[in-house]
């Protein structure tokens, strides 16, 4: 899968995303990473990339004219266009969901605004989509860049060691994880629920799923009531719930 990043900090992205699992995908060729300087594309002599906003405001907004000579210069062609994202506080908030449509796409472009953000027009000429990681505002879209090409590419073919790293997650089925827990096996007085030192592969799938659901009722309730669970399992959970 390739990411292209539009942005006037390149380096913020190269040095968050060449680390750790996502660098090693980048090495391997698994995913490719593309951060292009929009500076690079002023249409100026002095490299100004923004100015003041009309109709007042404090800050400035940057030039539709280099985000679009940048854009166009990387897709000439009709059929190079890529799924292109404007990261804006103004988007849709990023969730599993979106994270793994995103994954099927073959190019996505990510579109970075810094200061008081890009000029609208341009935006609307060539972005797909507007994509926020919250409801907050960022001083710069670099972040927000690097946590979607995150998400996304953990779920790409070859950056995980298989499937199951990424499909037990939290928010992949619609609950959170169940509590996980490592050597050794009694912690400052607490000790690790005994199925789960069994070798009892069904019953530890059976405890797994339910811890699933209480950690879900526990820490994030508003996901309950988007799936549905029966009489049996509110059953077990309460019971589970009893002895935490
Ligand atoms: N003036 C804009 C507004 O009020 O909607 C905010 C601009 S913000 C200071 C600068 C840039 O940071 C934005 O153009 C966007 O690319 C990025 N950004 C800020 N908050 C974000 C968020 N929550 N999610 C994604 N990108 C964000």
């Amino acid at each position: 899968m390739k990411f292209d990043v539009l942005t006037l900090f390149p380096e913020q992205i190269k040095t968050n995303i060449c680390e750790s699992i996502t660098g090693r995908a980048v090495k391997k060729g698994v995913i490719s990473l593309n951060a292009v300087n929009i500076r690079d594309f002023c249409t100026n002599s002095y490299g100004k990339i923004d100015d003041t906003v009309y109709g007042g405001g404090t800050g400035l907004l940057i030039y539709s004219e280099p985000v679009y000579n940048c854009w166009k210069s990387l897709f000439e062609k009709e059929e190079d266009r890529p799924y292109t994202v404007y990261v804006s506080p103004k988007g849709s908030v990023l969730n599993q969901k979106k994270a793994i449509e995103l994954s099927k796409k073959k190019r996505v472009c990510i579109i970075c605004g810094h200061y008081e953000g890009i000029d609208s027009r341009v935006i609307d000429t060539i972005c797909d989509e507007e994509i926020s990681i919250g409801d907050y505002v960022l001083t710069g879209g670099e972040l927000a860049a690097c946590v979607i090409i995150d998400s996304v590419s953990r779920m790409i073919d070859g950056v995980l060691p298989n499937e199951d790293a990424f499909t037990n997650e939290s928010h992949m089925g619609g609950v959170l994880e169940a509590p996980s827990y490592t050597m050794p096996s009694n912690w400052n007085g607490m000790a690790v629920p005994d199925v789960l030192l069994s070798g009892n592969d069904a019953a530890i799938e059976e405890h797994r799923r339910i811890a699933s659901l209480v950690e879900t009722w526990v820490k994030r309730p508003d996901m309950l009531d988007k799936i549905e669970v029966t009489e049996s399992e509110w059953q077990k959970m309460l019971a589970m719930r009893r002895t935490l």
